[in-house]
């Protein structure tokens, strides 16, 4: 069987985010998730034409078929932790001045975007992403369900934040919105932002 796509590595080391989200829930979150995840999505595109894709390519053609749910799920659920892990970084960092910039212009400020973020993220209902995308040269706010990411829409993402309960169960049992003003606060990488914002 081949095996055509795999898990990359973690951008910092994996207690690098701590005491924000602890080396154990890296250990399941990115060890055991993410990457089946990965081989869930080498089972099921081996010996199809899918193989020679790239994971935006099949998470793009999928998106709309429902019998390759289990294909969308897994390849989006791949293209989503890996930019999640991207999103965020052991020390504080700061958004280039033009996403300031743009951030004062969409949302009135960081604290005022921090703020709509997490409750945006809180009410997403079950498990799902929070995301700071660019949509039609707007800063936007959105959520997505389970394994949908903006991606598939052909939207740019700047950053988003895992909501689903495993990624915050071991360090913040049901408190969600602790985990949200932890990471939100402490540990999004604003230079990642910045260079997806810029190819924008
Ligand atoms: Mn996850």
């Amino acid at each position: 069987m081949s095996q055509p796509f795999t898990l990359p590595p973690l951008p910092w080391a994996d207690n690098a985010l701590e005491p924000v989200i602890s080396k154990r829930t890296i250990e399941f979150h990115y060890g055991k998730h993410h990457a089946a995840y990965v081989n869930n999505l080498n089972g099921l595109v081996a010996g199809t034409d899918m193989a020679d894709m790239s994971l935006e390519q099949i998470v793009r053609a999928v998106k709309d078929d429902p019998a390759k749910k289990g294909v969308f799920n897994n390849a989006g659920q791949v293209w989503n932790h890996t930019f999640f892990w991207n999103s965020l970084a052991p020390q504080r960092t700061e958004p280039s001045k033009a996403l300031a910039d743009k951030i004062a212009e969409s949302f009135g400020g960081m604290q005022q975007f921090e703020e709509q973020f997490i409750k945006a993220a809180t009410a997403q209902f079950g498990s799902g992403w929070a995301w700071l995308i660019v949509n039609n040269g707007k800063l936007e706010i959105v959520t997505t369900a389970n394994a949908d990411t903006p991606m598939a829409q052909g939207k740019t993402c700047l950053l988003t934040v895992d909501v689903w309960e495993h990624a915050y169960y071991l360090d913040y049992q049901n408190r969600r919105p602790d985990f949200l003003k932890a990471v939100v606060g402490e540990r999004l990488n604003w230079k990642f932002a910045s260079e997806n914002f810029e190819k924008a």
